[in-house]
């Protein structure tokens, strides 16, 4: 499969047609960003390290009911995808408060949620991506329905489910995450976009070392070895 015209560049991928007009291939980059991309960086190699962790926990998804984008892998950075148009709101679920909840609401750094939380955000960085209740989906007209809402927060929780369990596995806590959906030609709603420890957060279960990009976030190690122990355990069941 030959990469054509580029038709999208976001902050860790590029999208470019293929000969198959269903099909895209998506490219994973080395770059870094934070705080809606105040904070740049580039590290080689951490493209390569999310599109193995991506490609891996897509097919582990799938193999578990949940249907995603992903064709295959083409090579270390670039994987063949399924043509969708995204749903512009971020979900993003809990297991232990962190990050923004934690900034937001006042709870205490690590605290375990007593209930998985979903929240939904609008993928918009002009805007901040701001916090969004399910009205304001509708308002937007982000979506056409409350039952397709309800879809992508069941989807998101039953993503966690087995997220969580995979990573518990190998003594990995998976903290919280953040996933994107699209619609395919035949009006289908997939996991799309990647899942990896740039928009995941894990805490080793012994030692709470963060493995994730609040890394870079916060300034405290290499990114490229905490992404390289989390495909590490992703290939080596511990327990
Ligand atoms: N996240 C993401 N992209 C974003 C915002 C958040 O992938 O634009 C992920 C982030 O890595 C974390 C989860 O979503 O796993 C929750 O992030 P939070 O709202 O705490 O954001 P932050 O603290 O980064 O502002």
């Amino acid at each position: 499969m030959q990469k054509g015209e580029l038709l999208y560049e976001g902050k860790g991928k590029r999208l470019y047609k293929c000969e198959d007009e269903n099909l895209l291939i998506a490219e994973f980059k080395d770059d870094l960003t934070a705080n809606n991309a105040e904070k740049r960086s580039r590290e080689e190699g951490k493209g390569a390290l999310n599109a193995a962790i991506s490609a891996q926990l897509f097919k582990l998804l799938e193999a578990n009911g949940i249907k995603t984008h992903l064709v295959k892998r083409l090579d270390s950075t670039h994987q063949l995808v399924k043509k969708v148009s995204i749903i512009p709101i971020e979900v993003v679920v809990r297991n232990v408060a962190t990050g923004s909840l934690t900034r937001r609401l006042g709870i205490a750094d690590g605290t375990e949620l007593p209930f998985v939380l979903v929240e939904f955000y609008l993928k918009n960085d002009d805007l901040g991506d701001p916090i969004l209740n399910d009205e304001h989906c509708l308002l937007l007209n982000l979506v056409k329905d409350q039952e397709t809402l309800d879809l992508l927060k069941e989807k998101g929780r039953k993503i966690n489910k087995i997220l969580k369990a995979f990573f518990a596995n190998r003594k990995l806590d998976l903290i919280d995450f953040k996933v994107e959906f699209g619609i395919d030609a035949n009006g289908e709603i997939l996991l799309s976009d990647e899942i990896s420890p740039d928009s995941c957060r894990f805490w080793d279960m012994d030692t709470r070392q963060k493995l994730d990009k609040d890394i870079f976030r916060l300034e405290d190690g290499s990114v490229k070895d905490a992404y390289e122990e989390v495909l590490k355990r992703i290939n080596e069941e511990r327990v």
